[in-house]
């Protein structure tokens, strides 16, 4: 079964604003967990460095090395890692040709744009099963009931 939407714990894409607009004019990127048994719902963020060694205002990457730590640390908090967010700054919340590249099919990607340091669209992107183009996700914010 496929999702056509993704889930996201109240609050969450707010923080993924925030770290978007502190670090324009660079991009900025990090990971999206969630509970290990219920892949859909995003519950937790954390900040990955965007370790580039180009100009980071038009592309980001993450060392190997950090996103495995991150992963280690996810499994050990009953957590997975389903995707990747970042951000564009001054270009469309859209996948570029060098994200098509950079992606995998595993991973969903949420991408703002950052116009003039504030963020002015957020979307959710997920690859077709070939890799070829990426399809829009819904991005749906739900509140937990205590
Ligand atoms: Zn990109």
């Amino acid at each position: 079964m496929r999702w056509y939407f993704i889930r996201f714990l109240s609050g969450l894409i707010h923080d993924i604003v925030q770290h978007s607009e502190e670090g324009y004019p660079e991009e900025v990127c990090g990971v999206m967990l969630s509970p290990s048994d219920t892949s859909d719902l995003v519950i937790s963020l954390r900040r990955m460095k965007n370790s580039h060694d180009g100009p980071r205002q038009s592309r980001y990457s993450i060392d190997p090395m950090e996103l495995y730590a991150a992963d280690n640390e996810a499994t050990k908090e009953g957590m997975l890692i389903v995707g990747i967010y970042h951000s564009h700054p001054d270009s469309p919340a859209k996948p570029s040709k060098f994200d098509l590249d950079h992606s995998f099919p595993w991973y969903k990607y949420v991408i703002t744009s950052v116009v003039e340091g504030k963020v002015k669209d957020t979307r959710c992107w997920a690859m077709n099963n070939d890799r070829t183009a990426f399809m829009e996700e819904a991005i749906v914010e739900v509140e937990i009931r205590k």
